[in-house]
């Protein structure tokens, strides 16, 4: 267990919120995730543990939570953290990254709030003077996109980096192939709503495409 103590929160869009703590020597790579305690969100794990992707680029220096503030006792919790509070984080890890020595192309499919990973790890790679040969399909609920500008300059800065964002369309494995039929040639990285993750990973996974998964409980369809 490390102890993080939280610097500031700030609002990204609608009820997305990202809490930055200072990393107390935590080293990760760009994409992992960890779990994370606050006791005083309650007596039982269903009330005081969730698991979040670290959405800051380690070169950042800081770690980014960033999540959709719902009415669960653990969101009311974080969300009322003051500075210099402290959550507890533990087990550290996760194979949802990009191969460091790897410049070939992917494709990212991101269901709202899943576009976290994809921050850390296009941020690093830019901040690294490495190329983002990537297309990111990015599906969101509403008009009120997670990252869109930080995305957009990259995109504006990176030629081989295509950004698409759809608003409030269902999500399924035709829509990803027809607007990147290229992934059917590429890795796929997948993130998002569990359900949404298990059941168009599958599908496309059926149809020969390799698919790295992350998935996120507690959101569906209706939340994500
Ligand atoms: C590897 C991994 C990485 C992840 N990364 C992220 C991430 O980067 N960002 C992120 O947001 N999530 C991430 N998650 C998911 C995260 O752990 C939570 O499951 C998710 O954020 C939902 O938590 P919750 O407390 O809002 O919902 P839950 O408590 O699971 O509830 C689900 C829904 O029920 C409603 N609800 C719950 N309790 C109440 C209540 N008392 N009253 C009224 N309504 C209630 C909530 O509004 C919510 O919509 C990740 C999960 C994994 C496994």
């Amino acid at each position: 267990m490390t102890a993080l103590k939280l610097i500031s929160s700030r609002d990204e869009a609608g009820n997305v919120r990202t809490f930055i703590f200072e990393t107390n020597g935590l080293a990760w790579i760009a994409g992992q995730n960890q779990g994370y305690t606050l006791p005083q969100a309650g007596a039982t794990e269903a009330e005081n543990q969730r698991w979040f992707t670290i959405a800051s680029a380690p070169s950042e220096g800081v770690i980014h939570l960033t999540t959709r503030v719902s009415d669960s006792r653990f969101k009311q919790a974080l969300n009322a953290m003051k500075p210099g509070e402290e959550i507890m984080a533990y087990d550290l890890g996760g194979d949802f990254t990009w191969e460091e020595e790897s410049d070939e192309p992917v494709v990212m499919v991101a269901g709202g709030i899943g576009v976290t990973p994809f921050r850390s790890i296009l941020l690093e790679r830019h901040k690294a003077g490495k190329p983002l040969n990537a297309t990111l399909l990015y599906f969101n609920r509403t008009e009120e996109v997670p990252f869109q500008t930080e995305l957009q300059k990259l995109s504006n800065k990176h030629p081989e980096f295509t950004l698409r964002i759809t608003i409030g369309e269902h999500i399924t494995a035709d829509k990803i192939l027809e607007l990147a039929p290229q992934a059917r040639k590429q890795i796929l990285y997948l993130s998002g709503p569990e359900p949404m993750v298990e059941s168009i990973g599958s599908k496309l996974h059926e149809r020969g495409i390799t698919v790295k998964q992350d998935r996120f409980p507690g959101y569906d369809d209706k939340n994500y």
